[in-house]
């Protein structure tokens, strides 16, 4: 738990321009102690030049950068009490894992004693004891990855910055290493701060999430909020996958609401919504959140059709597009009135994908709390 730690980085105002290029604009954030946050944005939305300028490898045009209660502004980036992990794997090809790893604790001064000894420690959090006599070019790519990351650990920063720590690594191994990741962070309590644009990456490893847009933050929250309840159409889209339906409000009492969408009917939910009655909004729902009712008389039928609450949210369509992915199954749904939704189904059993097909003529329902309306 991270909740009412004091905050290790505190990013005050902070834009950076290049010529007129707005790369960061205006971020204000707090990064706790010991906490896993990560940037998360799509391709140039600013995180790179946040993350370099908390290294301080550029410096904010505007703004000041706190760490651990210091402003950053004139301290260089090898005086700061942090450490980057590159993208491409920072090793020297030419010195072995044992040289790698004690590369910084050597030129730092500490005894050939103490360095060894904070070099296996840092190899067995890594899980690379018995590697220490290898060369760069006798591991692979995963595994030159956790030198990279032993190299920096070694040093014990209060922060590790980490650059799109995982992307050259195949999918597998990029899974698995998020695991060990977020497991290594837990254990040695540094605050790690990553960037990706990989929404996997994202939930599955932090703490906090802050999705930056065209070098704003879209939404800063743990990944289930980020998930369940996005702040805006932008979140709910990059986050995940997502129907999104343009509506207008027309019930909003504290405990219940009503979304008109032309492309779906119309949507009741269970919960207020803070928005003027009349306003444009935008209902967003999930595809995992909707379910398509089997045809036929099947237990499975039957507890669909009572799970569907008294003819609320229920929409028919006709099956145009499948997508079998081995635990779910996707299906492209055209509505009646033309518009397009995605469901997704889970494949409990070996034979679900076979419920349905090409041009099935299907309903389905969501409950009253899965859409988010949304203002923007
Ligand atoms: P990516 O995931 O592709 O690395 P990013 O979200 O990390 O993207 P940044 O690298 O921070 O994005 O870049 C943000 C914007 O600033 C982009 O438009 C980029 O072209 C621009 N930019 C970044 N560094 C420089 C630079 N040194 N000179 C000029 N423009 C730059």
């Amino acid at each position: 738990m991270t909740e009412g730690k004091q905050p290790i980085i505190e990013i005050r105002n902070v834009s950076k321009r290049f010529g007129k290029v707005t790369a960061v604009d205006n971020i204000s954030l707090d990064i706790r102690a010991g906490e896993f946050f990560v940037l998360l944005g799509p391709s140039g939305c600013g995180k790179t030049t946040l993350l370099r300028m908390i290294a301080g490898f550029e410096m904010p045009t505007e703004g000041q950068i706190i760490i651990d209660g210091q402003d950053m502004s004139l301290v260089p980036p090898n005086k700061r009490p942090v450490n980057m992990v590159f993208q491409s794997y920072a090793v020297f090809p030419h010195m072995n894992v044992t040289d790698n790893v004690g590369y910084g604790l050597r030129i730092s001064g500490i005894s050939k004693a103490e360095t060894r000894d904070h070099v296996a420690e840092a190899l067995e959090l890594v899980k690379l004891g018995g590697f220490e006599d290898r060369m760069p070019d006798q591991m692979s790519g995963g595994q030159r990855q956790r030198v990279a990351l032993a190299r920096s650990l070694v040093m014990r920063p209060k922060v590790l910055l980490l650059d799109e720590p995982l992307s050259a690594l195949d999918a597998k191994l990029r899974a698995q290493m998020q695991f060990e990741l977020a497991d290594l962070q837990d254990k040695v309590g540094i605050t790690f701060v990553t960037v990706t644009h990989d929404q996997d990456e994202a939930l599955s490893m932090a703490s906090r999430v802050a999705v930056i847009n065209k070098g704003e933050v879209a939404q800063l929250a743990p990944p289930s909020e980020l998930y369940e309840y996005p702040a805006n159409c932008f979140v709910a889209d990059f986050v995940g996958s997502v129907n999104i339906f343009e509506g207008r409000l027309t019930l909003d009492e504290p405990d219940k609401a009503a979304v008109d969408c032309p492309g779906l009917g119309k949507i009741y939910l269970n919960h207020g919504v803070t928005g003027p009655h009349g306003a444009n909004v935008w209902i967003a729902l999930r595809p995992e959140k909707i379910y398509l009712h089997v045809p036929g008389e099947g237990k499975a039928a039957r507890a669909a059709a009572q799970d569907a609450p008294d003819g609320h949210n229920l929409a028919r369509g006709t099956i145009k597009g499948m997508s079998y992915l081995g635990d779910v199954t996707l299906y492209d749904i055209q509505l009646e009135g033309g518009h397009i939704i995605r469901v997704s189904r889970p494949n409990l059993s070996r034979h679900d994908q076979e419920d349905f097909t090409w041009d099935d003529k299907v309903s389905m329902h969501w409950r009253a709390d899965s859409p988010v309306v949304l203002l923007s």
